[in-house]
């Protein structure tokens, strides 16, 4: 399955820089590049003026659609999972939108955004854009660092939005989205170590609240391991390669997340954590389990699991005894 954003989206961003004939475009994308690396989003409120939500769209949406997609596929692995609503928290300029879009049905979507103008660049995207929802998206203006959530949705997501909490204020935000979430909450964000120490917190707090955890990380517990992350491979378009000085025609985009649902739905056994490393004859992967981390390797002995795990992708979940894997 590709995690690449439509081409329609990246036309429309296109057209949007070209229209506002934005002049230091690419300083732009320099600064955007600096303060998403120095985690340092929240104390300068940063993309506030239209030009730079605009840059930060050609520049971040490609691999943060990525993201938000690779996960969305994991939790529609879910069996029965199909939310008929969704709130969006810190919905910037709208990737979990257009990412849901083709994989599920919502009656209702509500995106929580504070930064005037990334919502407004959103709606821009979203009215020339063909994608049709059973009942327009409402944007709320939000600050989801200071405010409690009144809404409730199947779905809440919230995706590269918890880096910017300041950490005193975690739990609080967290719980507020968890009460926001009638059957799961998705939370996606960036891979540093840093970051995972994050999520394993906020995991943490959700099954303290009564929370079950599907994924990635295959059991109801705290995770054992240092770093389970993961990663997508997003094509560049001539625009990116432009603003980012970039040679290389894709990127790759490493993110953590994870899915807590009300209901408990069966666990896989295991979850692929870093790239299988395919040799000649053997498959050896790296996994997260309920134990920590364990290195399996397959041989081509074992025709069927073999067979399988030549399939297998980073992210992708595990269970030797079950034929039917994620593709
Ligand atoms: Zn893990």
């Amino acid at each position: 399955m590709t995690t690449d954003m439509p081409v329609f989206l990246k036309r429309i961003i296109e057209k949007e820089i070209q229209d506002r004939k934005i002049q230091n475009s690419k300083k732009y994308a320099a600064e955007i590049s600096q303060h998403y690396q120095s985690h340092q989003w929240n104390k300068t409120r940063f993309l506030q003026d239209p030009e730079h939500c605009v840059i930060y769209a050609a520049t971040r949406m490609p691999a943060t659609f990525g993201a938000v997609r690779s996960v969305l596929d994991q939790a529609r692995l879910l069996d029965g999972f199909t939310p008929a609503s969704l709130i969006d928290a810190g919905s910037g300029t709208g990737t979990v939108l257009w990412a849901c879009s083709g994989l599920f049905d919502f009656e209702s979507v509500l995106c929580l955004e504070r930064e005037k103008n990334m919502a407004l660049f959103a709606q821009s995207v979203l009215s020339e854009s063909h994608i049709v929802f059973k009942n327009p998206p409402v944007w709320k203006e939000f600050d989801l660092t200071v405010s409690d959530i009144q809404e409730k949705a199947d779905l809440v997501t919230a995706s590269y939005v918890l880096n910017e909490v300041e950490p005193d204020r975690l739990e609080h935000t967290v719980l507020s989205l968890w009460n926001a979430a009638n059957e799961a909450l998705i939370l996606i964000d960036p891979a540093t170590p840093k970051d995972f120490e994050r999520i394993k917190t906020i995991r943490h707090i959700l099954i303290k609240a009564g929370a079950f955890i599907a994924a990635p990380c295959p059991h109801n517990s705290d995770c054992l391991n240092d770093w389970c992350h993961f990663s997508c491979r997003i094509a560049r378009s001539k625009m990116h390669r432009h603003l980012k000085n970039a040679d290389v025609p894709f990127e790759d985009e490493k993110f953590t997340y994870l899915i807590a649902t009300r209901k408990r739905y069966p666990s896989c056994k295991a979850r692929v954590i870093r790239s299988p490393l395919i040799e000649k004859g053997r498959v050896s992967l790296t996994l997260c389990t309920p134990e920590g981390l364990e290195q399996k390797t397959v041989s081509k002995k074992e025709k069927e699991l073999y067979k399988r795990v030549r399939k297998i992708n980073w992210g992708d979940p595990f269970d030797p005894g079950i034929n039917k894997l994620a593709t």
